[in-house]
């Protein structure tokens, strides 16, 4: 079995506003393994997000190739993709994201209600998922009447409760002050 996690050949992105075009991704090639933490570093405006964005099958590129966990993406349809990064892939953004109405254990559940498992179950995972992020105390609090360091630690217990085989984060820290953000990176 293949130990490449990321494979880009390449890749090239454009964005067109008005009569503006801007080649973010100009022939990219990448490849990151299994098993690694790796960090993309470079400027505001790069192209970091346009890039995570494309690995997690949020977007399409224009052309190349990007083989992510085994799988194509160039291939698939949008209704494809959209399983497969259910499947496979977990997000943490700076902003955290989290529902407000929900609390933490309903924002950890909800990647689950695209699972089949019962609903017993998915409670548990979320649970768990809460547990593992030192935050099973919290699960009835609503992100409003949680730290952003804890929010953001919530949204790494729903971007893990899929147990996805790829954990994306896009500046998962920087929004946080310097303990939290510690925090976080060791969770991570
Ligand atoms: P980074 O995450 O490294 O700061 P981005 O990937 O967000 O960089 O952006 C790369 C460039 O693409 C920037 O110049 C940005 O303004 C531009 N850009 C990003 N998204 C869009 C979009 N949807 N439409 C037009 N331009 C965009
Ligand atoms: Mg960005």
């Amino acid at each position: 079995m293949s130990n490449v996690m990321i494979a880009a050949r390449g890749l090239e992105k454009t964005y067109t506003r008005g009569e503006e075009t801007l080649r973010v991704l100009d022939g990219l090639d990448l490849q990151m393994d299994a098993g690694r933490f790796n960090a993309l570093m470079g400027p505001s405006g790069s192209g970091k997000t346009t890039l995570l964005n494309l690995v997690g099958g949020l977007d399409h590129a224009d052309a190349g190739s990007l083989e992510v966990a085994g799988e194509e993406l160039a291939h698939l349809d949008s209704g494809s993709l959209a399983h497969w990064r259910a499947q496979t892939v977990g997000f943490v953004f700076q902003g955290f994201n989290l529902i407000p109405v929900l609390t933490a254990l309903e924002n950890v559940e909800l990647p689950l209600q695209l699972s089949p498992l019962p609903r017993s179950q998915r409670r548990e995972h979320a649970l768990h998922a809460l547990e593992l992020v030192g935050l099973a105390d919290r699960a009835r609090h609503r992100p409003k009447q949680l730290s952003g360091g804890q929010e953001q630690r919530v949204a790494i217990a729903r971007a893990i409760v899929t147990d996805p085989k790829l954990l994306l984060a896009d500046e998962p820290t920087g929004d946080l002050d310097r303990a939290s953000a510690d925090a976080v990176l060791d969770l991570l």
